[in-house]
Protein backbone atom coordinates (compact mmCIF):
# COMPACT_ATOMS: atom_id res chain seq x y z
CA UNK A 1 0.00 0.00 0.00
CA UNK A 2 1.50 3.67 -0.81
CA UNK A 3 1.52 6.04 1.60
CA UNK A 4 -1.34 8.75 -0.25
CA UNK A 5 -3.79 5.01 0.62
CA UNK A 6 -2.30 4.99 3.75
CA UNK A 7 -3.50 8.42 4.58
CA UNK A 8 -6.68 8.22 3.01
CA UNK A 9 -7.55 5.23 5.20
CA UNK A 10 -5.75 6.59 8.39
CA UNK A 11 -8.33 9.94 7.86
CA UNK A 12 -11.38 7.61 7.30
CA UNK A 13 -10.58 5.40 10.85
CA UNK A 14 -9.81 8.59 12.55
CA UNK A 15 -12.77 9.83 11.36
CA UNK A 16 -15.17 6.95 12.27
CA UNK A 17 -13.37 6.74 16.00
CA UNK A 18 -14.01 10.15 16.17
CA UNK A 19 -17.79 10.00 15.67
CA UNK A 20 -18.53 6.71 15.74
CA UNK A 21 -19.61 6.33 12.37
CA UNK A 22 -19.08 2.69 11.72
CA UNK A 23 -20.42 0.19 14.29
CA UNK A 24 -20.73 -3.31 14.86
CA UNK A 25 -23.19 -5.44 11.99
CA UNK A 26 -23.85 -1.79 10.35
CA UNK A 27 -25.37 -2.51 6.83
CA UNK A 28 -23.54 0.88 5.38
CA UNK A 29 -25.31 1.92 2.43
CA UNK A 30 -22.81 3.57 0.20
CA UNK A 31 -24.11 6.26 -2.42
CA UNK A 32 -22.01 5.92 -5.32
CA UNK A 33 -22.35 9.01 -7.81
CA UNK A 34 -19.86 7.59 -10.21
CA UNK A 35 -17.59 10.93 -9.17
CA UNK A 36 -14.09 10.60 -7.53
CA UNK A 37 -15.56 10.93 -4.50
CA UNK A 38 -17.66 8.58 -4.43
CA UNK A 39 -15.19 5.91 -6.04
CA UNK A 40 -12.90 6.48 -3.24
CA UNK A 41 -15.41 6.34 -0.44
CA UNK A 42 -16.49 2.41 -1.23
CA UNK A 43 -12.79 1.74 -1.90
CA UNK A 44 -11.94 2.83 0.83
CA UNK A 45 -14.44 1.82 3.22
CA UNK A 46 -13.84 -1.86 1.94
CA UNK A 47 -10.24 -1.37 2.74
CA UNK A 48 -11.21 -0.48 6.23
CA UNK A 49 -14.15 -3.55 6.59
CA UNK A 50 -10.80 -5.76 5.71
CA UNK A 51 -9.03 -5.00 8.73
CA UNK A 52 -12.12 -3.49 11.18
CA UNK A 53 -11.88 -5.48 14.52
CA UNK A 54 -16.21 -6.17 14.02
CA UNK A 55 -17.89 -6.94 11.04
CA UNK A 56 -19.89 -4.33 8.97
CA UNK A 57 -21.63 -4.87 5.35
CA UNK A 58 -21.41 -2.48 2.56
CA UNK A 59 -24.33 -2.34 -0.49
CA UNK A 60 -22.89 0.24 -3.09
CA UNK A 61 -25.74 2.14 -4.60
CA UNK A 62 -25.90 4.63 -8.22
CA UNK A 63 -29.11 6.66 -8.53
CA UNK A 64 -29.61 6.44 -12.37
CA UNK A 65 -31.53 10.06 -12.46
CA UNK A 66 -32.13 9.63 -16.37
CA UNK A 67 -29.38 12.22 -17.47
CA UNK A 68 -28.64 12.69 -21.21
CA UNK A 69 -25.94 10.33 -22.45
CA UNK A 70 -25.80 8.59 -18.52
CA UNK A 71 -23.40 5.58 -19.33
CA UNK A 72 -25.69 2.83 -17.72
CA UNK A 73 -23.22 0.24 -18.06
CA UNK A 74 -20.32 1.78 -16.63
CA UNK A 75 -20.91 1.25 -12.74
CA UNK A 76 -22.88 -2.19 -12.68
CA UNK A 77 -19.87 -3.57 -14.73
CA UNK A 78 -17.11 -1.61 -12.60
CA UNK A 79 -18.92 -2.87 -9.16
CA UNK A 80 -19.42 -6.79 -11.44
CA UNK A 81 -15.91 -6.44 -12.13
CA UNK A 82 -14.31 -5.75 -8.65
CA UNK A 83 -17.21 -8.05 -6.16
CA UNK A 84 -18.96 -4.94 -4.74
CA UNK A 85 -22.51 -5.54 -3.82
CA UNK A 86 -24.72 -3.21 -5.72
CA UNK A 87 -27.98 -1.88 -6.44
CA UNK A 88 -28.42 0.60 -9.63
CA UNK A 89 -31.66 2.43 -9.16
CA UNK A 90 -33.19 4.19 -12.28
CA UNK A 91 -35.47 6.96 -11.30
CA UNK A 92 -35.93 10.34 -13.82
CA UNK A 93 -35.35 12.84 -11.83
CA UNK A 94 -33.81 14.79 -14.49
CA UNK A 95 -37.43 15.59 -16.04
CA UNK A 96 -38.51 16.51 -12.68
CA UNK A 97 -36.10 19.45 -11.98
CA UNK A 98 -36.32 20.34 -16.29
CA UNK A 99 -39.42 20.78 -14.95
CA UNK A 100 -39.73 22.67 -12.02
CA UNK A 101 -35.96 24.47 -12.05
CA UNK A 102 -37.06 27.96 -13.86
CA UNK A 103 -33.88 28.34 -16.63
CA UNK A 104 -30.89 29.76 -15.95
CA UNK A 105 -31.04 28.34 -12.16
CA UNK A 106 -28.87 25.83 -11.17
CA UNK A 107 -30.50 22.25 -10.92
CA UNK A 108 -28.54 20.84 -8.02
CA UNK A 109 -30.23 21.66 -4.70
CA UNK A 110 -33.60 20.35 -5.62
CA UNK A 111 -31.53 17.48 -8.02
CA UNK A 112 -29.67 16.33 -4.92
CA UNK A 113 -33.05 16.63 -2.65
CA UNK A 114 -35.00 14.17 -5.11
CA UNK A 115 -31.86 11.91 -4.89
CA UNK A 116 -31.77 11.90 -1.27
CA UNK A 117 -35.13 11.20 -0.81
CA UNK A 118 -34.72 7.85 -2.83
CA UNK A 119 -31.42 6.71 -0.80
CA UNK A 120 -33.49 7.25 1.99
CA UNK A 121 -36.24 4.97 0.48
CA UNK A 122 -33.67 2.17 -0.49
CA UNK A 123 -32.06 2.47 2.71
CA UNK A 124 -35.18 1.52 4.40
CA UNK A 125 -35.98 -1.43 2.21
CA UNK A 126 -32.65 -2.94 2.20
CA UNK A 127 -32.54 -2.56 6.25
CA UNK A 128 -29.45 -0.27 6.18
CA UNK A 129 -28.31 0.99 9.13
CA UNK A 130 -26.07 4.07 7.91
CA UNK A 131 -25.98 5.98 4.47
CA UNK A 132 -22.15 6.49 3.27
CA UNK A 133 -21.55 10.28 1.71
CA UNK A 134 -18.86 10.94 -0.32
CA UNK A 135 -18.41 14.76 1.03
CA UNK A 136 -14.82 15.26 1.94
CA UNK A 137 -12.90 17.71 4.06
CA UNK A 138 -13.45 20.54 1.28
CA UNK A 139 -16.58 20.35 0.98
CA UNK A 140 -17.16 21.15 4.65
CA UNK A 141 -15.17 24.06 4.70
CA UNK A 142 -16.95 25.27 2.03
CA UNK A 143 -20.05 24.67 3.64
CA UNK A 144 -19.40 26.39 6.84
CA UNK A 145 -18.39 29.58 4.67
CA UNK A 146 -21.43 29.45 2.42
CA UNK A 147 -23.64 29.24 5.52
CA UNK A 148 -21.39 32.32 7.21
CA UNK A 149 -21.71 34.22 3.88
CA UNK A 150 -25.17 33.59 2.93
CA UNK A 151 -27.62 31.83 5.48
CA UNK A 152 -26.19 34.09 8.68
CA UNK A 153 -25.79 30.13 10.64
CA UNK A 154 -22.41 28.92 12.08
CA UNK A 155 -22.45 25.30 10.89
CA UNK A 156 -20.84 22.97 8.28
CA UNK A 157 -21.74 19.87 7.27
CA UNK A 158 -21.71 16.73 9.99
CA UNK A 159 -20.16 13.63 9.95
CA UNK A 160 -22.64 11.73 11.14
CA UNK A 161 -26.61 13.05 11.57
CA UNK A 162 -29.88 11.38 11.85
CA UNK A 163 -31.78 12.56 8.85
CA UNK A 164 -34.66 14.99 9.36
CA UNK A 165 -37.42 12.07 8.87
CA UNK A 166 -35.66 10.29 11.51
CA UNK A 167 -35.31 7.21 9.63
CA UNK A 168 -32.19 6.88 8.50
CA UNK A 169 -28.65 8.28 9.83
CA UNK A 170 -26.05 10.02 7.09
CA UNK A 171 -22.63 9.35 7.81
CA UNK A 172 -19.79 11.28 6.09
CA UNK A 173 -16.24 8.41 6.32
CA UNK A 174 -14.30 10.96 4.20
CA UNK A 175 -14.44 14.10 6.70
CA UNK A 176 -11.60 14.57 7.42
CA UNK A 177 -9.88 13.79 3.73
CA UNK A 178 -8.57 16.49 1.45
CA UNK A 179 -10.22 17.04 -2.14
CA UNK A 180 -6.71 17.32 -3.37
CA UNK A 181 -5.58 13.42 -2.30
CA UNK A 182 -8.37 12.16 -3.83
CA UNK A 183 -8.09 13.93 -7.00
CA UNK A 184 -4.80 12.03 -6.43
CA UNK A 185 -6.16 9.05 -5.42
CA UNK A 186 -8.62 8.80 -8.37
CA UNK A 187 -5.79 9.23 -11.13
CA UNK A 188 -3.98 6.62 -9.28
CA UNK A 189 -6.54 3.87 -8.80
CA UNK A 190 -7.93 4.75 -12.70
CA UNK A 191 -11.41 4.87 -11.70
CA UNK A 192 -14.14 4.64 -13.91
CA UNK A 193 -15.30 8.42 -13.44
CA UNK A 194 -18.79 9.54 -14.62
CA UNK A 195 -18.64 13.40 -15.78
CA UNK A 196 -21.16 15.28 -12.86
CA UNK A 197 -21.85 18.01 -15.93
CA UNK A 198 -24.07 15.49 -17.96
CA UNK A 199 -26.96 17.39 -16.60
CA UNK A 200 -26.10 20.62 -17.96
CA UNK A 201 -26.55 22.64 -14.66
CA UNK A 202 -23.83 24.70 -13.84
CA UNK A 203 -22.27 24.75 -10.25
CA UNK A 204 -24.07 26.87 -7.93
CA UNK A 205 -22.41 30.19 -7.99
CA UNK A 206 -21.99 31.11 -4.49
CA UNK A 207 -19.93 27.96 -3.91
CA UNK A 208 -18.09 28.83 -6.75
CA UNK A 209 -17.10 31.96 -5.75
CA UNK A 210 -16.63 30.86 -1.46
CA UNK A 211 -13.96 28.20 -3.42
CA UNK A 212 -12.02 30.78 -5.47
CA UNK A 213 -11.58 33.07 -2.46
CA UNK A 214 -10.85 29.94 -0.41
CA UNK A 215 -7.84 28.93 -2.92
CA UNK A 216 -6.94 32.79 -2.93
CA UNK A 217 -6.23 33.05 0.84
CA UNK A 218 -4.87 29.60 0.82
CA UNK A 219 -2.03 30.84 -1.85
CA UNK A 220 -1.31 33.26 0.42
CA UNK A 221 -0.93 30.96 3.13
CA UNK A 222 -0.84 27.43 3.25
CA UNK A 223 -2.74 26.59 6.29
CA UNK A 224 -5.82 28.54 5.98
CA UNK A 225 -7.84 25.89 4.84
CA UNK A 226 -6.81 23.27 7.67
CA UNK A 227 -7.26 26.14 9.80
CA UNK A 228 -10.97 26.51 9.05
CA UNK A 229 -11.14 22.84 9.09
CA UNK A 230 -9.30 22.66 12.81
CA UNK A 231 -11.80 25.69 13.74
CA UNK A 232 -14.72 23.11 13.16
CA UNK A 233 -13.22 21.13 16.57
CA UNK A 234 -12.02 24.55 18.60
CA UNK A 235 -15.76 26.03 19.53
CA UNK A 236 -15.45 28.33 22.15
CA UNK A 237 -18.96 28.72 23.49
CA UNK A 238 -18.35 32.04 25.40
CA UNK A 239 -17.14 33.58 22.42
CA UNK A 240 -20.18 33.18 20.56
CA UNK A 241 -23.51 35.49 20.37
CA UNK A 242 -25.92 32.22 20.61
CA UNK A 243 -28.18 32.52 23.63
CA UNK A 244 -29.69 29.25 23.66
CA UNK A 245 -26.30 28.04 23.17
CA UNK A 246 -24.83 29.73 26.16
CA UNK A 247 -27.90 28.47 28.17
CA UNK A 248 -27.82 24.67 27.59
CA UNK A 249 -24.07 25.36 28.40
CA UNK A 250 -25.21 27.23 31.87
CA UNK A 251 -23.12 29.89 30.26
CA UNK A 252 -25.93 32.29 31.00
CA UNK A 253 -26.46 31.24 34.67
CA UNK A 254 -24.03 33.34 35.97
CA UNK A 255 -25.70 36.40 34.22
CA UNK A 256 -29.27 35.32 35.03
CA UNK A 257 -27.98 35.25 38.97
CA UNK A 258 -26.68 38.23 38.88
CA UNK A 259 -29.71 39.72 38.03
CA UNK A 260 -31.75 38.32 40.79
CA UNK A 261 -32.97 35.54 38.21
CA UNK A 262 -31.09 32.65 39.90
CA UNK A 263 -31.80 30.58 43.48
CA UNK A 264 -29.80 32.29 46.18
CA UNK A 265 -27.34 30.08 46.53
CA UNK A 266 -26.40 30.41 42.96
CA UNK A 267 -26.59 34.08 43.08
CA UNK A 268 -24.26 34.00 46.29
CA UNK A 269 -22.12 32.19 43.92
CA UNK A 270 -22.03 35.26 41.49
CA UNK A 271 -21.73 37.87 43.82
CA UNK A 272 -18.74 39.28 41.62
CA UNK A 273 -20.26 39.01 38.33
CA UNK A 274 -21.91 42.45 36.57
CA UNK A 275 -25.22 41.82 35.46
CA UNK A 276 -24.74 42.82 31.52
CA UNK A 277 -28.55 44.01 31.43
CA UNK A 278 -28.73 46.36 34.13
CA UNK A 279 -25.85 48.18 33.08
CA UNK A 280 -27.98 48.56 29.55
CA UNK A 281 -30.88 49.94 31.19
CA UNK A 282 -29.21 52.53 32.91
S1 LIG B 1 -24.42 18.68 -10.98
FE1 LIG B 1 -26.25 17.87 -12.01
S2 LIG B 1 -26.39 15.76 -11.28
FE2 LIG B 1 -25.04 16.83 -9.89
S3 LIG B 1 -26.39 17.55 -8.25
FE3 LIG B 1 -26.20 19.21 -9.72
S4 LIG B 1 -27.96 18.92 -11.02
FE4 LIG B 1 -27.69 16.99 -9.97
Amino acid sequence: MDRLEKRLLDDVARASADFALLEPNDRVLVAVSGGKDSHALLYLLREIQKRAPFPFSLLAVNVDQGHPGYPKQLLPDYFAREGYDYRIVEEDTYSIVKEKVPAGKTFCSLCSRLRRGILYTLASEVSATKIALGHHRDDVIETLMLNLFYSGQLKAMPPRLRSDDGRNVVIRPLAYVAERDLEEFAKQKGFPIIPCDLCGSQEQLQRKQVKALLNELNDKNPHVRANVFAALANVRPTHLYDTELRRSLGLLEAVEAADGNATPDRAQGSAQVIPLSKLARR
